[in-house]
């Protein structure tokens, strides 16, 4: 497999929200699922340390999160999941997410660059992007540069939209005005 930079994976999932007139705030990642003929359930898995899977048997793809996940680790979760959807799994097959696969987005060390941590960087990028994208976040934050009401605007946590912003380099820009 192609592993794909992460400017495609923004650009993809931009393309994909555009393509569904998703483009705009919050981000609505069963909505999108749903036009995608993609299912969502929640889920009581009986190992803790899951977060959510992705399961594709022919034209059917389904997603599971787990129930008592609060709401933006099950948006996360979502977006995640569908990342592997566009990006890993072509064909019939299933992706088992654990917690600590999916709830980190900073670069693996060049040690930790296996195939599946590679594969998990990816449907993370996927998901910061399809729920925080680039222009939306920078818009947002030359308004109003607090990760505290960004993640308000995007109903994401804000350990998660602090590494967004880390990741668009966005405190340097603000620190130039
Ligand atoms: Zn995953």
């Amino acid at each position: 497999m192609e592993w794909a930079e992460r400017s495609q994976i923004e650009q993809r999932a931009k393309d994909v929200l555009v393509q569904h007139g998703l483009y705009s705030l919050p981000i609505d990642p069963v909505n999108l699922a749903n036009l995608l003929g993609v299912t969502v359930h929640n889920a009581k898995f009986a190992d803790d340390s899951w977060a959510g899977l992705i399961a594709k048997r022919g034209q059917h793809t389904q997603i599971l999160v787990e129930q008592s996940d609060p709401p933006y680790r099950k948006r996360f979760s979502i977006a995640h999941e569908l990342g592997h959807h566009f990006l890993h799994l072509l064909d019939d097959g299933e992706i088992v997410d654990k917690r600590v696969d999916m709830f980190r987005e900073k670069q693996p060390t060049l040690a930790d660059w296996s195939a599946q941590r590679r594969r998990e960087v990816e449907a993370n990028w996927f998901a910061a992007a399809l729920l925080m994208p680039e222009e939306l976040v920078r818009q947002q934050w030359a308004a109003n540069p607090s990760v505290m009401a960004l993640a308000r605007a995007f109903n994401v946590s804000q350990e998660a939209m602090g590494y967004r912003v880390d990741s668009l380099d966005l405190e340097v820009a603000s620190n130039v005005v």
